[in-house]
């Protein structure tokens, strides 16, 4: 990574840190899921509301450091308008890029800005810093699937 690239990743994180986007919460429509990384302290809420198979909203609270917050904040701004499968196979995609050594991710993926992230992966502290989000995105994802199978089950 160029140093002028370096610079421009770091300025991302640290703007998505200090102001993240989307922090708030969502109210009785949406699903949401609870995440704790113990190592850092860092907690997690995240909110998503589905329009049929698209995230039409997806927020965050948090108290968590500025890594986590940036991670957070980048990930609400991706989902918003994917589809279920469009956002598990982003959720791959940096799952890849932060904890594999030979990231399968390329310079043509469907990353975009989330290629800031990139250089946590030399951190393995702060890796999980930054898929906490992600992880707890999963999980209010599968709550939403498990209330609209249950719902269907009842009809
Ligand atoms: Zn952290």
């Amino acid at each position: 990574m160029s140093d002028e690239l370096g610079t421009l990743y770091r300025d991302v994180i640290v703007d998505h840190g200090n102001h993240p986007r989307n922090h708030r919460a969502l109210g009785d429509e949406a699903v949401s899921a609870e995440g704790i990384n113990p190592l850092c302290g860092d907690e997690i809420t995240v909110y998503l509301r589905l329009d049929g198979d698209r995230i039409a909203e997806a927020t965050f609270e948090s108290q968590s450091c500025a890594i986590s917050t940036a991670s957070a904040s980048l990930m609400t701004e991706a989902l918003i308008g994917k589809t279920r499968s469009e956002a598990l196979d982003l959720f791959d995609d940096v799952r890849s890029m932060l904890t594999c050594t030979t990231p399968i991710v390329d310079e043509t993926s469907r990353i975009g800005k989330l290629r800031a992230l990139s250089g946590v992966s030399a951190y393995p502290t702060r890796v999980k810093c930054a898929t906490l989000p992600w992880h707890t995105f999963r999980e209010a994802l599968d709550a939403d699937r498990c209330a609209t199978i249950s719902a269907e089950s009842t009809k």
